[in-house]
């Protein structure tokens, strides 16, 4: 049974676990460093160890360190987290070198679903609907060439190792697609060490849908609806709901079945999420990630199941706590990502937050590892914290985030609060009237009346 585990990752997702320990009865480890040294999580854990400086590459990333820690610590499991090491097929393979557990899905499965060529062809194994693109890796452009024609543009360059929206190119014509596959292939290399890209076709207006899973080792999944993550920009997420306006129950049980059917054929163990692009009715899985997302409590606002718990419990081999038949999703959730960027040009804006007042009340949930007088280290990401409402229906949600981003008050830094009044302000928005390039037009225009007025 897991008695000790370190968290391999630092802020609201650190916390996010530490809660979920304490609530468990589990002792937590907290590693950070020299940067965190007065961080939440390294206050809140049972223990904690310094990894080492600033940059993640020399703490928050280096696995020697990290096993060291669990080592000196006694730890028997590390929770990764989102981010950092929580997709690192390698990382999980050395802690379970070294009998520590790692809170999450196999080495092999990682590595599988890491490597987007090989996740879309095991996808199609598995019955799950994919984007139609090209048959694997696209080596050259005159390759290149013969799947755009085929398909027809516009079209999609994408990198086979691609996160967080790198390596992704659109090629609108045929002429654009020689500097398309140049540019996408030379960033892939950059971001990933590896250059190998596969063609997609440019969907035009889809939504983002999720399906979110739960695995156990004994055979069941469980899924557990869906979120609409279409807000972004730059292939970013910037609010995420569910339910999705655009699913009724019987497209949700069917997509649903097709997605636990595909997670016990492969044996899945643990949380992920199957992404999709959604048109006109018809589902097109784009990625798996085979951890916890950021966006998470979205779901455990309509589902009242803690996640973490599961993951902890799967990863102790127990049993799900729940089965298909137990899941009922209730009322509508919202999720704002709050960052410390400029409103309007998303310049990152690290410092210290001299004034901060959280929102409070039925039905809001702030994660956030942030307090008055915290300084944003700038070696991390962005985020501030999320805010997420859960309230009956959807508008009475949109009332209550509204509320809730009236309560909030954060000043020293500038944040992306501003943002979502105007989104929540905007018709389309309350319509739910959007796709995934619905932002990146609102921002721009909202810059251009700026501009001329
Ligand atoms: P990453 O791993 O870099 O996040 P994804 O494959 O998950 O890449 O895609 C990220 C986002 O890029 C999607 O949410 C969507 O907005 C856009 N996208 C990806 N594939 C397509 C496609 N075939 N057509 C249109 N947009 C796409």
């Amino acid at each position: 049974m897991i008695s000790k585990i370190l968290i391999a990752n630092r802020g609201e997702i650190a916390l996010r676990v530490i809660r979920a320990c304490r609530e468990m009865g589990i002792a937590s480890v907290a590693v950070h460093s020299t940067a965190d040294n007065h961080a939440m999580h390294v206050g809140l854990a049972d223990e904690s160890v310094c990894l080492g400086p600033a940059p993640a590459a020399n703490s928050y990333l280096n696995i020697p360190s990290i096993i060291a820690a669990c080592e000196i610590t006694g730890a028997d499991a590390v929770h990764p987290g989102y981010g950092f090491l929580s997709e690192n097929a390698k990382f999980a393979d050395i802690l379970e070198a070294h009998g520590i557990t790692f809170i999450g899905p196999t080495a092999d499965h990682i590595r599988l679903m890491g490597d987007k060529i090989a996740a879309k062809a095991k996808a199609i194994e598995l019955g799950i609907p994919v984007v139609p693109g090209s048959d694997g890796e696209v080596k050259d452009v005159a390759e290149a060439l013969k799947v755009g024609r085929e398909m027809g543009f516009p079209v999609l360059v994408k990198a086979a190792s691609g996160g967080g929206g790198r390596g992704m190119k659109i090629a609108k014509t045929e002429d654009d697609l020689a500097e398309a596959f140049t540019t996408a292939r030379s960033e892939a290399k950059a971001a990933f060490g590896d250059d190998a890209v596969y063609i997609e076709k440019y969907l035009e207006k889809p939504r983002h849908i999720e399906i979110q899973v739960a695995c156990d080792t004994h055979g069941n999944a469980v899924h557990l609806g869906e979120r609409d993550c279409s807000l972004q920009r730059r292939h970013q997420k910037v609010l995420e709901e569910a339910p999705s306006t655009v699913l009724d129950d019987a497209a949700r049980a069917k997509i649903g079945k097709i997605v636990t059917n595909a997670m016990q054929g492969m044996s899945y163990r643990g949380v992920g999420t199957i992404e999709f692009l959604y048109e006109k009715g018809e589902f097109y899985f784009i990625e798996m990630n085979t951890r916890l997302q950021v966006e998470h409590p979205v779901t455990e606002a309509i589902t009242g199941i803690d996640l973490v718990r599961e993951q902890i419990r799967v990863a102790n081999g127990e049993v799900l706590s729940f089965t298909q038949d137990d899941i009922v999703l209730s009322g509508h959730a919202m999720e704002c990502r709050i960052n410390a960027e400029h409103p309007e040009t998303f310049v990152p804006s690290p410092g210290k937050i001299q004034t901060y007042h959280a929102p409070g009340g039925l039905g809001v949930r702030i994660d956030s590892a942030v307090f008055s007088g915290y300084a944003i280290p700038p070696y991390y990401d962005s985020l501030i914290g999320k805010l997420i409402v859960h309230a009956a229906d959807r508008e009475t949600c949109m009332r209550r985030l509204d509320r809730a981003l009236r309560e909030f008050a954060i000043d020293g830094v500038e944040t992306t609060l501003p943002l979502f009044h105007r989104l929540l302000a905007n018709e389309d928005f309350q319509k739910a009237d959007y796709d995934i390039h619905w932002l990146e037009g609102f921002l721009q225009s909202e810059a251009e009346k700026k501009t001329a007025g």
